[in-house]
């Protein structure tokens, strides 16, 4: 037997295989994983040239994977002014305050990240900016994208007056004389939107890195990044792949424009060709099918309570399903975003036309959120071999469900929202991704609300629909195996098996001990893949 380079020692090795067995020890040799067992029989793996690591009763698992969200995106925000942190208009103003001032010299402040509770009626006003941004057009969108908070210079840069009319899908929002009054909504965003200044090359390259090492320190190796819709983020991908400063495996995936027509899968498939470079892959395509529930955007079987709205489908059924048999004819990864329990239905009968006119073969066809499902379509999941790409930290209470969910769509439906048991229960395969920067890409919180379906942020409150939740084995395997199911990633990487690949992570303590506390306030110390560190905890002293 050769001599391992690592061994990991002394503590829990959760593997997420198929029987989510649970060892004590683990080897890696060459940036494989060379052998999992028992502690007692661990020294036989090491050599003179062998480093060993004591676990002292710490966890190793494998890397997490995000199966969706936004990181190129989300890096370049985070080189902005960021307001994702700040939970009160007093603390918002307060870093626009601060940033704008630490960046005297960029002609226009952008930012996002501020949050609609934290504003009278949820919308922030041009005053507050022009008292501390005067001189210099401003432009911060909202946490959920949906609505953007402009100051007096930037209304006027782009000619919006009193007299300016509302454009289609968008609201200006005025105060009582009918001026403009900082708030503009969807569509109307762009009237500001179109104006600023393009992003970089070397801005997306720097918000990727950025990710990267954000990501890499929670305990991440692997990410989907669940839209790339312009050539220059993929030229970005590209550049720091080709310098060999991805250490990620990325995922990514191609917007599918409502607005273009078949046309445009030649420019997909171009794109795609030149996508993939070292841990860069383009497989995948997305459609956005419905839009949100808080908004009334969700498309749903049934109306929103008390009207005769059944929400927005981006699509018509016939033209969701061109789209979908389109792509998948071209070997396209198709994911799509589904909310409400009729884009779910829409999207499945449109994976089942694919099926039929393509034939069946391992597509892996994923849809992502699934807030409602109706309950004759749970077993289609399993059928069709789509998996379920939820986003666990959304199914707890919160002002969202409270507030802007259940009463507009009544107490039947609001007993079946995020139904991951249910899902499981039909048999169907999950994956988790977080939608960062919409919440936390954190896997460690993630895992304690698809375990307790509790915020971490609100331990005292009340769980929404118990009956959904999962147990952390279980939760542990999805965001790792799971979740590099559908990366198209779990031949060499999501579980811990010889073999594979050594990406993986080593947690604080044991978080399969009932007695370690919320698996939320656990913390990542370190964080390989094919064994080289990408983040190391400095206290470890790797
Ligand atoms: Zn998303």
């Amino acid at each position: 037997m050769t001599d391992a380079d690592l061994v990991l020692t002394g503590g829990t090795v959760f593997t997420a295989d198929t029987a989510l067995t649970v060892a004590e020890a683990l080897a890696v040799r060459e940036g494989r994983i060379a052998w999992v067992g028992p502690a007692a029989e661990a020294a036989a793996q090491v050599g003179p040239a062998t480093r060993v690591l004591d676990l002292e009763g710490r966890t190793v698992v494998p890397g997490f994977q995000d199966a969706h969200c936004h990181p190129a995106e989300g890096g370049v925000e985070s080189l902005r002014c960021t307001l994702n942190d700040c939970h009160t208009r007093e603390a918002c103003l307060e870093e626009i305050a601060r940033y704008g001032a630490a960046n005297p010299d960029l002609e226009w402040v952008v930012g996002s990240g501020w949050s609609i509770d934290s504003f009278e009626r949820g919308t922030p006003r041009r005053a507050d900016l022009d008292a501390i941004l005067p001189d210099r057009p401003a432009y911060f969108e909202n946490r959920d994208g949906h609505g953007a908070w402009v100051n007096g210079r930037a209304l006027e840069r782009a000619g919006v007056t009193w007299e300016s009319p509302d454009p289609s899908g968008g609201r200006i929002e005025r105060d009582a004389s009918g001026e403009p009054q900082g708030t503009l909504h969807e569509s109307a965003m762009n009237l500001v939107g179109d104006l600023l200044p393009p992003t970089t090359p070397a801005e997306w390259e720097t918000g990727i890195l950025r990710a990267q090492a954000e990501f890499h320190a929670l305990g991440i190796t692997a990410w989907q990044d669940a839209r790339i819709d312009t050539r220059e983020m993929l030229a970005a991908y590209r550049a720091v792949a080709e310098r060999g400063q991805l250490t990620m495996r990325v995922e990514g995936n191609l917007l599918w424009e409502r607005m273009w027509g078949d046309e445009q899968i030649e420019e997909l498939t171009a794109m795609r060709a030149d996508g993939s470079l070292g841990r860069l892959r383009i497989r995948g395509a997305k459609i956005f099918a419905d839009g949100v529930l808080e908004n009334f955007t969700g498309a749903l079987l049934e109306p929103y309570v008390d009207t005769d709205n059944y929400g927005i489908s981006m699509f018509e059924r016939d033209e969701l399903k061109r789209a979908v048999v389109l792509l998948d004819a071209h070997d396209f990864q198709v994911h799509l975003h589904t909310i409400g329990d009729r884009a779910v239905r829409d999207a499945l009968d449109a994976i089942e036309a694919a099926e039929e006119a393509n034939g069946r073969c391992d597509r892996r066809f994923h849809l992502a959120h699934l807030q409602l499902i109706h309950p004759d379509d749970l077993p289609r999941f399993a059928e069709l071999g789509v998996v379920a790409n939820v986003s666990p930290y959304w199914a707890c209470r919160s002002g969202y469900v409270d507030e802007l969910t259940e009463p507009f769509i009544g107490p039947e439906r609001s007993a079946r929202m995020y139904p991951f048991g249910s899902l499981l229960r039909a048999g169907a395969r999950l994956a988790f991704g977080s939608d960062w920067t919409v919440s936390t890409a954190d896997p460690l919180p993630q895992l304690e609300v698809a375990v307790t379906r509790i915020s971490p942020e609100t331990r005292e409150q009340e769980p929404l629909l118990p009956e959904e939740a999962i147990d952390l084995p279980t939760a542990l395997a999805t965001f790792t195996a799971g979740s590099a199911y559908v990366n198209f990633l779990e031949a060499e990487t999501g579980t811990l098996e010889p073999s594979k690949l050594a990406d993986l992570v080593v947690l604080d303590r044991d978080v399969l001990d009932p007695g370690a506390g919320p698996i939320g306030d656990a913390r990542v110390l370190l964080t390989l893949i094919e064994g080289e560190a990408v983040y190391a905890d400095p206290g470890l002293g790797w």
